[in-house]
C-alpha cells in the first residue's frame, strides 16, 4: 500500500498520532495492520488568546479520511472531551463504527443526537474488561482508574506484536466510583510480551503518586465541618467520583447537595443510567437552595476554570437567578488550574472575594486529586509491563520528556517521543519514524472547519491588534479621483478618522498621479498605490500598521 508517497507493507504495524502528542488535548491515534486502520480516541482542545474567535479545535483527519475504505472503527478509551469531543465534528468524514464502554457510549450518544446523526452511526458497546475483534485487530479493554467512570487501557494485538495503549490513568486503590485498576490483567498482559507501551505523560513530571479519591473524601468531610454558612464547590462535571465524594462529605455534615449547571445534571443522568451514584442521596435543584438554611446546603457548580458563561461566574457576578453568595460563605475549587485559564479563574475568584466569600484552593487544603499518573505510578507501569519500546503521548514536550526519562530509568530498551503526524513503524522490537503526514489542527468556526494555520486566523489576529481602514475610491476618466474617497476606520481611534476624512483625497490623488494613464487602467496598481499612501500616513500618525482595504469603482467603463 502506498499512501501519500509512503510505502506501507500490509503486515507493518504502524502507529500515527494525529493529535495529543506535544500538546494537551485533541487526542487522535491511528494503528495500521494487515492493510486496515483503527482510530483510538477522537478529542478536542480549546482555543487560547492567540486564536481570536476560536473556542474548539479538532485534529485534521485528512490522512485517514483519504483511506476511509480501510478504516474499520474508532475505539474510545474513555469519555473526556479530549478523547470524544471531536466525534460529532469529524464522524461524517470518517463514517466508521465507534466502540466504547456503556458509560462513554451514553456520552457519545448525546453528542450524536445533538448533531442529528445518531441513526447513521453504529455505536457498539463493549463491556469493561473484555476482548473483541475489529478486522485483524485483536483488542482488549483493561479497566484502570482516572477521573471519569470506565477509563480503559487498550491492548492492540496485531499478529505477533502487542501494543499497550494506556489511555488516561492513575493508580487509585479507592476510586469511589468503579473498581481499582485490573492488576491481574496487567500482569497477564506483561507475561505475553509487549512490543510498545503508548502512555499518558500528563503528570509524569510530578513527584510521588497522584493520590486517591478515597483520601480526598475524608479531607472534604473535615473541611465541610469547619463552616456554618453556604459551601460552594466548583469541579468538573465529568468527575463523577468527585460528585460522590462531595455528596458523602455533605451527608456526613448533614447538608443537602444542589447541582447548579446543565452539564452537571446531564452527567448525573448519564451516571445513573449506567448504575453509578445510585448510593448517594438525590441531588436537589438550584431552586430548592433558597428554602434551606445556609448551614444545610452544599452547592456544586460548573465554572472551575473561570468560564464566563458557567454557573460560578454568574454567581460571582451576582447575576445567577437562584444562587447568591455573600460574606461568610465559602467556595472550594475542587479542581486544578488548567494552564492558560489562570487569568479567567483569578477574575472569578476576585469577584467572589469582593463579595466577602472565602476561597479555598488546592494550595489551602487537600481539595483535589488529579486523574493522571505521577512519577511513581509511571515507574510502576513500566516495571509491570516491561515493553520493548516506550512511546510517551498525551502531553506537551516537557511532559513527554518526563515520561521518557522515567522509561530510561526503568531501562526500557527504546524510547521514541512522537510528534503529531509521525508515521511510526513498530517491528521486531524497533520503532522507526518512516514519514510525516499532515497533522495540523482544525478550528471549529461556526458551521465550518478551517485550518488553524490558515490566512483567516492570521487575518483575525491582525485585525484584532492593529484595527482596519476601509476606503472606496471613485475613478473617473484618465483614472483620476472623481470626488473624495470614502474612508471608514475600525479600531484605530477617532482622531485618525477625522484626519483621514480631511486628507485622504489629497493623499490618494498624489499617489495616483505618480502612475501613468496605462498603469492606472489596472485596478491592482491603483489599489497598491492607495494602500501605500494610507500605510505611510498611519505609520507617521499612529506608529501602527492597520489592515487596509481599498475598493475601486470606475465611472468610465463605457468608454
Ligand atoms: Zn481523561
Ligand atoms: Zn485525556
Amino acid at each position: 500500500m502506498e499512501i501519500e508517497g509512503i510505502k506501507i507493507n500490509d503486515n507493518d504495524l504502524i502507529f500515527v498520532p494525529l493529535g495529543g502528542s506535544n500538546e494537551i488535548g485533541m487526542n487522535m491515534n491511528l494503528y495500521h495492520f494487515s492493510g486496515k486502520w483503527i482510530i483510538v480516541d477522537l478529542g478536542i482542545s480549546f482555543g487560547d488568546d492567540t486564536m481570536p474567535g476560536v473556542d474548539v479545535l479538532v485534529p485534521d483527519p485528512s490522512f485517514i479520511e483519504a483511506q476511509r475504505e480501510n478504516l474499520l472503527g474508532i475505539v474510545v478509551t474513555h469519555g473526556h472531551e479530549d478523547h470524544i469531543g471531536a466525534i460529532p465534528y469529524l464522524w461524517e468524514r470518517l463514517g466508521c463504527p465507534i466502540f466504547s464502554t456503556p458509560f462513554t457510549a451514553s456520552l457519545i450518544r448525546r453528542k450524536l443526537v445533538e448533531k442529528g446523526i445518531l441513526e447513521r452511526v453504529k455505536l457498539v458497546e463493549i463491556n469493561p474488561s473484555s476482548k473483541f475483534e475489529v478486522g485483524p485487530f485483536k483488542l482488549e479493554l483493561i479497566s484502570l482508574t482516572h477521573s471519569i467512570p470506565e477509563p480503559n487501557g487498550l491492548v492492540v494485538e496485531c499478529g505477533e506484536q502487542i501494543i499497550w495503549h494506556t489511555g488516561d490513568w492513575k493508580l487509585d486503590p479507592d476510586p469511589q466510583v468503579g473498581q481499582p485498576g485490573d492488576m491481574e490483567a496487567l500482569k497477564s498482559l506483561a507475561s505475553r510480551g509487549v512490543t510498545a507501551m503508548v502512555s499518558d505523560s500528563t503528570n509524569a513530571h510530578m513527584a510521588g503518586t497522584t493520590g486517591s479519591e478515597g483520601a480526598l473524601l475524608s479531607s472534604l468531610e473535615t473541611l465541610f465541618s469547619q463552616y456554618r454558612k453556604k459551601i460552594g464547590v466548583a469541579c468538573f462535571a465529568s468527575n463523577v467520583a468527585r460528585l460522590r465524594s462531595i455528596a458523602m462529605a455533605a451527608k456526613k455534615n448533614d447538608r443537602h447537595v444542589a447541582l447548579v449547571g446543565r452539564s452537571l445534571w446531564r452527567m448525573y443522568e448519564v451516571a445513573k443510567e449506567n448504575g453509578y451514584l445510585l448510593d448517594v442521596p438525590d441531588f436537589i435543584s438550584e431552586k430548592d437552595v433558597g428554602f434551606l438554611p445556609d448551614d444545610k446546603v452544599v452547592i456544586i457548580c460548573t465554572g472551575s476554570q473561570g468560564e464566563p458563561r458557567a454557573a460560578l461566574s454568574r454567581i460571582a457576578d451576582d447575576s445567577h437567578p437562584e444562587i447568591s453568595l455573600a460574606g461568610g460563605d465559602v467556595v472550594i475549587f475542587s479542581s486544578r488550574e488548567i494552564p492558560g485559564n489562570e487569568k479567567a479563574i483569578s477574575r472569578v475568584q476576585n469577584k467572589l472575594l469582593d463579595r466577602g466569600v472565602k476561597i479555598i484552593t488546592e494550595q489551602d487544603h487537600h481539595v483535589h486529586v488529579s486523574g493522571h499518573p505521577a512519577h511513581d505510578e509511571v515507574v510502576f507501569m513500566y516495571q509491570t509491563i516491561k515493553p520493548d519500546i516506550a512511546i510517551p503521548v498525551h502531553g506537551e514536550k516537557k511532559h513527554l520528556r518526563a515520561n521518557a526519562s522515567i522509561a530510561k530509568l526503568c531501562q526500557i530498551p527504546q524510547i521514541l517521543m512522537p510528534d503529531n503526524g509521525n508515521v511510526i513503524r513498530l517491528c521486531s522490537g524497533r520503532a522507526e519514524v518512516i514519514a510525516d503526514v499532515k497533522a495540523d489542527a482544525l478550528v471549529v468556526d461556526g458551521k465550518q472547519l478551517i485550518p488553524l494555520a490558515s490566512q483567516t486566523i492570521k487575518d483575525r489576529n491582525k485585525l484584532l491588534h492593529n484595527g482596519s481602514i476601509f476606503s472606496s475610491i471613485i475613478l473617473g476618466s484618465n483614472g483620476s479621483c472623481d470626488g473624495p474617497p470614502v474612508v471608514t476606520c475600525l479600531g484605530v481611534g477617532a482622531g485618525i478618522q477625522v484626519a483621514l476624512d480631511q486628507q485622504v483625497e489629497a493623499l490618494m490623488s498624489d499617489e495616483i498621479e505618480t502612475l501613468s494613464p496605462a498603469e492606472r487602467s489596472l485596478d491592482e496598481n491603483v489599489i497598491n498605490a492607495c494602500t501605500k499612501a494610507i500605510k505611510r500616513f498611519c505609520r507617521r500618525q499612529l506608529g501602527k500598521n492597520p489592515t487596509i482595504l481599498i475598493h475601486i469603482i470606475r465611472t468610465d467603463l463605457e468608454e
